[in-house]
């Protein structure tokens, strides 16, 4: 029996796909050839292979996608790999390997794997590279400077007091990041401030004289990077966990440690939630080092995009920062990748392959021998308890780095004010602590994470409310009395009459809480203050973001009102009081983070205050103040949250106690989609024994999106290993089904389906 088994064995035949060119037009162009016997067990995914390719069998190389033990055509007219060149990895077979990785990871196709990790080649035109020079001497430029300050021209100010520390600055960094349009741009040069030059000196836009003022570390600061830099001298290769309250300097630290990896040769990836990549940050990156430095962001055309990825593989560049996307650098000596705030949800791509910035960045470094530094004040439970767990080395920074002290963080309880019959949504706390801040001319921040009115359109004869007619949704009432889908973007005019019963009697109800609500009611009770309002409706355009942060930051408003865009990494030294109007509502989402997610909002929130000399105040308006997210946000007690966290999750096995795999079926056919499900259940519930446990199928917490409708398997399971077999199991059967829906992964979701 075994000799019969053994000889099975050798006489499977291995077939490759083999792609010939990586460019995204041709990913889905792969051609299979046989692996000869004398290659058998030589050929991976990732490698370099010699094949013969078209009529002449002219020889080419190309690299392996995936290895299949059938012959998708004739086996008769596939030709041989010939060799395997090459030990070398190129970057572009470690990126291969990658997407192969997280195809197998997150349940994706090779394609779509392949194309979210290889750069778009497409030629651009080469764009002429400008820059904007300060044309006046230093003495000059301060009196224009004092000039423009007496006349009040803040965008002239700010681009000239810039320019002053730094001489030159790349003409698109001051159109858009410092928001400065062509017309003064072209009204500064007629009166000889500034020149636009076009050709562009290397190493030189930024000012040698304020580059390279690195801080001094403080000892905590310093005994960190000191001990990162240590170890990678010796050549040990791991992930640390950074925790350090906001503004503890870690950015500081941050680049300690890359000016240390990037001295010995090596390159850099920095990741950053988009919503953080603030000219501010940037600017700071660029100090430090120069124009060695990249960065990219979702506005980028696929054209620049790789234009930026080619200057990294020509090495011009060492230092690439940018959101996820930035992971994709084709850098072929990686050294280290920064990822700051680890905690944000936008790491999670909510596209196939839904992967996760910090595992792919974990199993990049590997492949590349690097490392990587995760931070964050509030780290995610997941990298927390690694860290614990002693997978991750943990540094510590405790104490804010200015000497700053940590705001007093106060409490309205709502059902008190409610009892008093206060039935505003401004407790008599927040409301007198405005007041103050007012006369005082210092900021406040008001936080409300639900933009519009908030407030939906229901019929009172028969209870229907008006949803998309794309989505499971209701729309939300805005103040100019247009309905709108947040999910999709559909919009339409107010409803007069039921479309159901007919009646009249239809109306918005709801809370009445979201941000342009709070807006209107701080116009009114506060007539003489200025307000400013962030979110979703008021960023749509390009700069929106910019321009509202830059009237803030120059005190040219008294308050700012905002969902949680106003919450990310920035420094307003007049801002004393932030107000939380309702911490409660992101606990009431059906997620299992949702205690999480409440409690990283409410400790980023409150390190906005008191950012400077001034002390500041936070206030948290909530219906629990009992509640254990709410009690360790109030005393900015990481680890009181950590510990009451984990035993919830725990108590109910979800992740990191367990792990849970999310299959999503999508369909246009909402009928197909609860089919498919049904009986993919079927099937699941058979192999898996006992082993795990599955819940449903049943419709996802938002049954229809953009017209597709969409059905939740949910695994859940100690072993992860398991709900791969799982996983795998369910792509099997997708596959022999020959289903038309379809279906996708998530591994310990992050968002909630
Ligand atoms: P984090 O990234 O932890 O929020 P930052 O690195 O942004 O903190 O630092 C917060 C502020 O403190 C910044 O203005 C930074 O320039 C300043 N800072 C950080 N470290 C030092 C230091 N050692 N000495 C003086 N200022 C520092
Ligand atoms: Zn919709
Ligand atoms: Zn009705």
């Amino acid at each position: 029996m075994r000799r019969s088994f053994y000889f099975i064995l050798i006489m499977k035949q291995e077939y490759a796909q083999i792609i010939v060119d990586i460019s995204h037009e041709n990913l889905d162009r792969t051609f299979a050839y046989r692996i000869p016997e004398k290659l058998a067990g030589r050929v991976a995914v990732g490698d370099r292979v010699l094949i013969p390719f078209g009529r002449s069998n002219r020889q080419i190389s190309g690299f392996v996608l995936e290895i299949t033990d059938s012959c998708p055509i004739d086996p008769r007219s596939v030709k041989d790999i010939l060799e395997v060149t090459g030990d070398d990895l190129l970057v572009e077979q470690k990126l291969i390997m990658l997407a192969y990785w997280m195809k197998s990871r997150y349940g994706s196709t090779m394609n779509r794997s392949l194309a979210t990790v290889l750069p778009v080649k497409k030629k651009v035109k080469a764009v002429e590279k400008r820059e904007v020079v300060l044309a006046l001497s230093d003495e000059e430029a301060a009196l224009k400077l004092e000039e423009m300050k007496d006349k009040r021209m803040v965008a002239r100010y700010r681009l000239l007091r810039e320019l002053i520390s730094e001489k030159a600055i790349d003409y698109r960094l001051v159109t858009g990041k410092l928001n400065i349009s062509s017309a003064t741009l072209k009204a500064l040069c007629e009166q000889n401030i500034i020149k636009i030059d076009s050709k562009r000196v290397y190493r030189n836009t930024v000012n040698p004289l304020s580059r390279g003022e690195a801080v001094t570390l403080s000892a905590p600061q310093r005994a960190i990077a000191d001990d990162f830099i240590r170890e990678y001298g010796e050549g040990i290769r791991r992930t640390y966990l950074l925790h350090g309250i906001t503004g503890s300097g870690k950015t500081e630290v941050y680049m300690e440690m890359i000016a240390d990896v990037v001295s010995r040769g090596r390159s850099v990836i920095v990741l950053i939630p988009e919503i953080s990549l603030t000219y501010q940050t940037v600017m700071r990156f660029y100090k430090r080092f120069g124009d060695r430095v990249s960065t990219l962001h979702s506005r980028l055309s696929d054209g620049e995009r790789y234009d930026q990825f080619e200057r990294a593989r020509k090495h011009e560049i060492d230092i690439m920062i940018g959101p996820r996307s930035a992971l994709f650098t084709p850098f072929d000596n990686l050294g280290l990748i920064v990822m700051d705030e680890e905690h944000e949800g936008s790491y999670k791509s909510d596209n196939m392959p839904r992967y996760h910035a910090r595992e792919v960045a974990i199993k990049l470094a590997e492949l590349h021998g690097a490392s990587v530094v995760l931070g964050s004040a509030t780290p995610s439970v997941e990298s927390f308890k690694k860290a614990v767990d002693g997978v991750y080395k943990l540094y510590t920074l405790a104490e804010r780095a200015k000497k700053a002290d940590l705001p007093d963080v106060i409490v309205a309880d709502l059902r008190e004010e409610l009892k008093s019959g206060n039935r505003s949504m401004f407790s008599q706390k927040l409301k007198s602590a405005i007041e103050e801040r007012l006369a005082r001319r210092e900021q406040v921040m008001l936080f409300l994470n639900r933009r519009g009115i908030a407030s939906f359109v229901s019929c009172r004869a028969c209870g229907e409310s008006v949803k998309c007619p794309h989505c499971d949704v209701s729309l939300s009432r805005h103040m100019n009395g247009k309905l709108k889908c947040h999910y999709c973007g559909y919009e339409q005019s107010d409803v007069k009459t039921c479309s159901k019963c007919g009646s009249k009697l239809i109306g918005a109800m709801g809370t009445g809480l979201g941000t342009q609500s709070v807006e209107q009611q701080i116009r009114s009770m506060f007539p003489y203050a200025e307000v400013l309002r962030m979110d979703a409706d008021t960023t749509k355009q390009k700069g929106d973001y910019d321009s509202i942060l830059s009237t803030f930051a120059n005190r040219e408003a008294d308050i700012l009102v905002g969902t949680q865009m106003i919450v990310k990494g920035h420094d307003f030294p007049y801002v004393t009081l932030v107000g939380i109007l309702a911490a409660d509502m992101s606990l009431n989402a059906n997620d299992y983070r949702a205690g999480e997610r409440t409690f990283q909002l409410l400790v980023q929130a409150a390190g906005r205050a008191g950012r400077d000399a001034r002390k500041g105040e936070v206030i948290i308006q909530t219906y629990r103040p009992d509640h254990y997210a709410i009690k360790a946000a109030v005393t900015q007690d990481y680890e009181a949250f950590f510990e009451e966290e984990m035993m919830y999750r725990r108590l109910l096995s979800y992740p990191p106690a367990g792990h849970m795999l999310a299959i999503m079926i999508e369909s246009g056919s909402e009928n197909d989609a609860a089919e498919f499900a049904g009986s993919l259940a079927g099937a699941l519930s058979g192999c898996i024994m006992g082993r795990a446990v599955l819940i449903g199928p049943t419709p996802a917490s938002i049954r229809k999106l953009k017209d597709i409708y969409r059905h939740m398997i949910y695994v859940k399971s100690t072993d992860a290993d398991m709900l791969r077999t799982v996983k795998d199991k369910a792509e099997e059967y997708h596959a022999s089904c020959g289903s038309k829906v379809r279906i996708s992964f998530d591994l310990d979701p992050m968002n909630g389906y």
